[in-house]
């Protein structure tokens, strides 16, 4: 199975993803997660793409396309991946296109003022998981006990910038992939094993 998950910053793409590719198999692909990795590590990857992650604002198309082509050439995509905030661009999606075939693009839809919300209460850790801080005030994960965080990228100014980013370079792939014959709507507007469901309905 070969997926794309789109859908606007704090729809609930990186807790869905971890779903989909422990029930299915898939290996999770995210940029983000990729690009944070590096910046911890400090490389020179990382060095240059903090101060643009950090303002919420997107990383090159032709940098993040060589990552996703680097990764997609591995032994464990052989029968599928999952692709989690890839493509954010139309570069992007057509630079997919010219190496790759995706099967399923699953959009997760949400009201806009409850991505303000998710996104300003969310808590992260290094290990993949995140919460939200109403319902998980403790300031550990439950998966490894390490301790969660604050992404750098989820303050006020940047987020106004990830949703702009959003609105004007990746909302356009929605008609890119439904023009393509493999976009599916899913209303995110639930919880998550409610959002789970629709989406293995969609897969099995
Ligand atoms: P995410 O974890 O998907 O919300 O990504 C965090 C940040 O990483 C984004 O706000 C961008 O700055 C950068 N990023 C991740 N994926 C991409 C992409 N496909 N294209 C451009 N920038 C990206």
């Amino acid at each position: 199975m070969k997926i794309i998950l789109l859908g606007a910053p704090g729809a609930g793409k990186g807790t869905q993803a971890t779903k989909i590719c422990e029930k299915y198999n898939l290996p999770h692909i995210s940029t983000g997660d990729i690009l944070r990795d590096n910046i911890r590590r400090g490389t020179p990857l990382g060095q240059q793409a903090k101060a643009i992650i950090d303002r919420g604002e997107l990383v090159p198309d032709e940098v993040v396309v060589a990552i996703v082509k680097d990764r997609l050439s591995l032994d464990d995509c052989k029968s599928g991946w999952l692709l989690d905030g890839f493509p954010r661009t139309i570069a992007q999606a057509k630079a997919l296109d010219s190496f790759e075939k995706a099967e399923y693009a699953i959009n997760i839809t949400i009201p806009f003022e409850k991505l303000l919300y998710r996104i300003t209460g969310r808590r992260m850790c290094e290990c993949g998981e995140s919460y939200h801080v109403s319902t998980h005030p403790s300031p550990t994960c439950d998966k490894c006990g390490k301790t969660l965080y604050i992404r750098a990228d989820d303050n006020e100014e940047s987020v106004a910038n990830r949703l702009k980013a959003y609105e004007q370079s990746t909302a356009p792939l929605v008609d890119y992939y439904a023009e393509a014959g493999i976009l599916k709507n899913v209303d995110g507007d639930s919880t998550v094993d409610g959002v789970f469901e629709i989406i293995s309905e969609i897969l099995d």
